[in-house]
């Protein structure tokens, strides 16, 4: 209360304009601030069907806390914490701020379980779409289920804004992955009149390297899912190397240093002011006792009977050498799309992603739509959110088009 009470109710609310998935800062904060919770969790629920994890992993300093006024007087409005705070208040009073109608209209299928999709899916069935989502994992969430550590994104935080789509009458299909275990044809002959792609980014990037192949090396994002699965049983034991300089590779290293390695070092090949992490992640891992070498790039993996052994980097600068001893090397250099031509024949740019309008989403496959990470090549949940709405419209537009054809 205290602090929706610094807010200074600005009339052009630059903090609102600062959000990608138009969750409407200034308005959930002035019903705060006015004690009206409900109104806030429905506010942000209406515009943001991952209000909740949006609330613990928004980059807020570079969107809305970036842009409020209250910045000149003397800090920001602390807007990620006030939208934690009314969507843990719409779970302890168990609120229903969201009703959908009878799902009467076309069916429609997402692909994948991710922001996206979830963000999609919470639109059309506002508006009286049936839908599934078919997810190949056995839980659903994407990157929020398998990806981003605990300590950042808890697990109850994420079951709780799917719990909300549930609600409203989306189904899951999970353990399914579509162009392996059921096809884009099958898919029509069930009925679905629209098919929304948000699959994501799965596939690892690694760097060609000698000793990539040896037992202990590990990619960011399956090892991110197999510590975050284990439930904490999973240790980590002797040194680890991750290779990278951003979030993912901050998170990799801490993760790794909090299972129990005993030394984790991080190998970047630029300076730590090109480095792509946030200072907050910076700072987090320096306080773990994680070391950054920078204006290094990977030169061979070590290895000894099969496992590795030790990690050397060369220099940017021509003739510097580094040689860390290593039991385990993490790649996290960034994630790349899967074979999209497993699913459907859609058009891709020459990075593997799905070529279409990042607002409108419409692919050259009448009726197959794409949005979130596998068109945009990746960026943050709050985007995935906003595209896989924006999205949600233009399936909308095109089946009341159809509908009206007939
Ligand atoms: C380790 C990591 C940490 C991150 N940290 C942050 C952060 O702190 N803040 C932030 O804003 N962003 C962060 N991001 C980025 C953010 O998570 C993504 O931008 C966002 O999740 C993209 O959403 P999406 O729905 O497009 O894809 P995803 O979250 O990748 O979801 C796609 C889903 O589709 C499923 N799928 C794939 N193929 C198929 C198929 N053929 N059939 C069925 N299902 C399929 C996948 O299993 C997955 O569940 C992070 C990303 C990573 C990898
Ligand atoms: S910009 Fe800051 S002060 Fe102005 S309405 Fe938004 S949160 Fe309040």
């Amino acid at each position: 209360m205290e602090e929706a009470a610094r807010c200074v109710l600005c009339y052009d609310a630059p903090c609102s304009k600062g959000c990608p998935a138009d969750t409407k800062p200034a308005d959930f904060i002035r019903s705060i601030r006015f004690r009206n919770i409900k109104g806030a969790a429905a506010t942000i629920r209406e515009a943001n069907a991952l209000g909740g994890c949006t609330a613990k992993v928004c980059p807020y300093d570079r969107l809305c806390e970036e842009a409020c006024s209250r910045t000149g007087i003397d800090k920001p409005i602390q807007i990620g914490r006030l939208q934690a705070f009314a969507v843990a208040m719409e779970k302890e009073y168990d609120m229903q701020v969201l009703e959908a109608p009878d799902a009467t209209k076309e069916k429609v299928a997402c692909i994948g379980a991710g922001p996206a999709s979830l963000a999609c899916a919470q639109k059309l069935a506002l508006s009286g779409y049936k839908v599934t989502i078919f997810e190949e994992f056995d839980k659903p969430g994407g990157v929020l289920t398998y990806g981003i550590i605990p300590s950042r994104l808890p697990q109850d935080v994420v079951d709780f804004d799917i719990q909300k789509v549930k609600d409203l009458g989306v189904e899951f299909v999970l353990n399914k992955k579509v162009g392996r275990d059921i096809s884009i044809s099958q898919l029509r002959e069930q009925g679905f009149k629209a098919i929304f792609v948000g699959t994501g980014l799965w596939k690892s990037k690694a760097l060609d390297i000698r000793g990539k192949d040896l037992n202990g090396v590990t990619y960011a994002v399956e090892f991110l899912k197999k510590a975050r699965s284990s439930m904490g049983e999973m240790r980590i034991k002797g040194d680890v190397v991750v290779i990278g300089g951003g979030d993912v590779a901050m998170d990799c290293a801490a993760t790794a240093k909090l299972l129990g390695a005993d030394k984790v070092t991080i190998v970047y090949r630029r300076t730590i002011e090109e480095a792509p992490a946030d200072i907050a992640e910076l700072e987090y891992v320096q306080a773990l006792g994680i070391g950054i070498s920078t204006k290094f790039k990977p030169q061979e993996i070590l290895g000894e009977d099969g496992k590795v052994k030790g990690f050397l980097a060369e220099g940017t600068d021509g003739f510097s050498q580094l040689k860390l001893k290593a039991d385990h090397v993490i790649f996290a250099i960034g994630q790349e799309a899967e074979n999209m031509k497993e699913i459907a024949d859609i058009s891709l740019n020459d990075n593997g992603t799905i070529a279409c309008d990042v607002n409108k989403g419409f692919t050259n496959e009448e009726g197959i739509f794409a949005a979130g990470d596998i068109v945009n090549g990746g960026k943050t949940v709050v985007e995935a959110v906003a595209a896989g709405k924006s999205v949600a419209e233009s399936i909308i537009s095109y089946l009341s088009k159809k509908e009206g054809v007939k």
